[in-house]
């Protein structure tokens, strides 16, 4: 089993904990009591330290908040709910995200072993943080950006990494209430050679408006399409989209413009185990009308770390509405979001050892 290392722990005088609602959890509303923080100069990172949580002391011209480079990650710790044992989902591929989005955005990236290592020591410091109902977890957010103070466009030369948690519910209160989305031709969420496929800042920043629209229209969420022709699906927010047409599922291929997501992934896998044939692919809002209209469109599904699987009710594209067959017994949305919650919360057999344990003694 293994160990997690000896980062130098600052224990806060005063825990927040008692006072948190831990009845009604949303998602980023409550934060627990330390961070993790690194600083890279002289070409490594340096110190990393767990401390009581805390507003950072910034440059005003620190190069992450004028000019974007910055990236970041999200992971959960889950209790086990038999054996009440953390654990976390596939840290490593995380952990290796951020080394690819780091290098998108020029920055140096921490050795992925080491950045796993890290989450596992803040999981550990902040144990009792980790909520134990079905489908709550911890939520880590690692971040990086430059901090160096400069107005030159050009990677910095000083970063910090700091890294967060913050404990979550379920993100659309049960699994169930299917998502009204709009599929967004006007504006687009990454083009072409683009940043699409790196979780950076600037990413998520240019959908707020398309995002605020939408919801104004009555919409839950948006289909972001190619940016070329928008006439592709790509990404439902921040979600992967899924579609089930016939006996195959459909999802996207990561063409560069699409976040590779871990739950993709982990979706692709569960399904090809079930004997579900699971295609990667691009396809287009004009076959996904024609599914729709000969009945043939089953199920559509967003898919995150957030979320879980989440049913998608129908797309609005221009003018006409792509509907999925309503929600039936044996939807796979439904079985998949109950044997990846399965496996985090230790209820499913992990068969393809996606789970780590964090143990405390
Ligand atoms: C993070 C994210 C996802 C989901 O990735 P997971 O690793 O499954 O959480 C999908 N799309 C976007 C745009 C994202 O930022």
């Amino acid at each position: 089993m293994a160990k997690t290392s000896n980062i130098p722990v600052t224990l806060i005088e005063q825990s927040a904990y008692a006072e948190t609602d831990f009845d009604s959890l949303g998602f980023g509303d409550a934060f627990s009591d330390h961070m993790l923080l690194c600083d890279w100069a002289d070409g490594e990172w340096k110190s990393p330290r767990i401390v009581p949580r805390k507003p950072l002391k910034v440059d005003p011209a620190a190069l992450g908040l004028h000019y974007g480079q910055s990236v970041f990650e999200g992971l959960k710790a889950y209790r086990g709910t038999g054996d009440n044992r953390i654990r976390l989902f596939r840290p490593d591929r995380n952990a290796q995200r951020l080394a690819a989005s780091c290098n998108r955005l020029c920055i140096p990236a921490p050795d992925p072993a080491q950045l796993v290592d890290w989450i596992r020591s803040l999981v550990a410091v902040e144990a009792k943080w980790i909520p134990a109902q079905f489908g709550e977890a911890l939520y880590i957010r690692p971040m990086i950006f430059a901090t160096e103070g400069h107005l030159a466009v050009r990677p910095a030369n000083r970063y910090t990494l700091v890294m967060v948690a913050a404990p979550v519910g379920q993100y659309f209160a049960q699994y169930g209430r299917p998502l009204r989305v709009k599929a967004e031709d006007r504006y687009t969420r990454a083009a072409s050679g683009g940043t699409g496929a790196a979780k950076t800042a600037g990413n998520y920043g240019a959908t707020l408006k398309p995002m605020f629209e939408a919801a104004s229209e009555g919409f839950d969420q948006i289909l972001w399409l190619d940016g070329d022709e928008h006439a592709y699906a790509e990404e439902a927010g921040q979600m992967n989209i899924f579609f089930r047409i016939g006996d195959e599922v459909i999802t996207p291929e990561l063409s560069g413009t699409i976040l590779p997501g871990v739950t993709r992934d982990s979706v692709l896998s569960l399904l090809k185990q079930w004997g579900i044939k699971a295609t990667a692919r691009r396809i287009s809002m004009a076959e996904l009308r024609k599914a729709a209209e000969s009945e043939g469109l089953l199920e559509i599904f967003g898919a995150g770390t957030a979320a879980v699987v989440v049913p998608v009710d129908s797309i609005q594209y221009q003018d006409f509405d792509i509907r999925a067959c309503p929600p039936s017994a044996n939807s796979l949305s439904q079985r998949l979001f109950q044997s990846l919650l399965g496996i985090q919360h230790g209820q499913v057999d992990d068969t393809n050892n996606w789970i780590q344990f964090v143990d405390i003694e």
